[in-house]
């Protein structure tokens, strides 16, 4: 029987690119790697393990806690997901591009990236290194560009007194 299968080269199917991101590190591409793997670069940004269950079972395609949780874990092992650090709260996962590091809002939560001088881990070494160091990610906690738009009235950074007059440092 004839091929008739025509490639279109430059049109990878998106099934069929992460298929590949598998294959380059060694990875067998599995049915929870490839769902997970797809979910992650699909919603963009940082999620749980909970909301990665969640999500796949509205989709009517549900896997069990530990089965996502396994892909995830070999994910990030071969540098294909990112764990986020983002301080205390549920491990947040990313589809890894560069290695980045995150700054965490104090006011709303939002977690957004901040490239790394370096892109690649470690970018950073204490002054006496106690041993190998793999990885150094760094959390810069504030209040985001949204946050301090739309209140300063929060912890405002000058005090005023009533008549809107600064008040004089003694
Ligand atoms: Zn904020
Ligand atoms: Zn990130």
């Amino acid at each position: 029987m004839k091929n008739t299968k025509h490639r279109t080269a430059r049109t990878l199917s998106h099934e069929e690119t992460l298929r590949q991101s598998f294959e380059k590190v060694g990875l067998k591409a599995t049915h929870p790697r490839l769902l997970v793997l797809g979910l992650l670069q699909e919603l963009d940004g940082h999620h749980a393990v909970d909301e990665l269950v969640e999500v796949l079972t509205e989709r009517g395609t549900p896997l069990p806690r530990a089965s996502v949780y396994n892909a995830i874990n070999v994910c990030v092992s071969h540098g294909l997901v990112m764990l986020a650090d983002a301080g205390p709260g549920p491990a947040l996962y990313e589809a890894s591009g560069m290695w980045h590091h995150h700054f965490v809002c104090t006011t709303c939560g939002t977690i957004i990236d901040i490239p790394c001088l370096k892109e690649e881990k470690p970018c950073l070494l204490p002054d006496r290194v106690p041993g190998q160091v793999e990885e150094a990610q760094i959390i810069f906690r504030g209040i985001c560009n949204e946050c301090l738009s739309k209140n300063t009235t929060n912890t405002p950074k000058t005090v005023y007194n009533r008549r809107g007059r600064q008040k004089k440092q003694t």
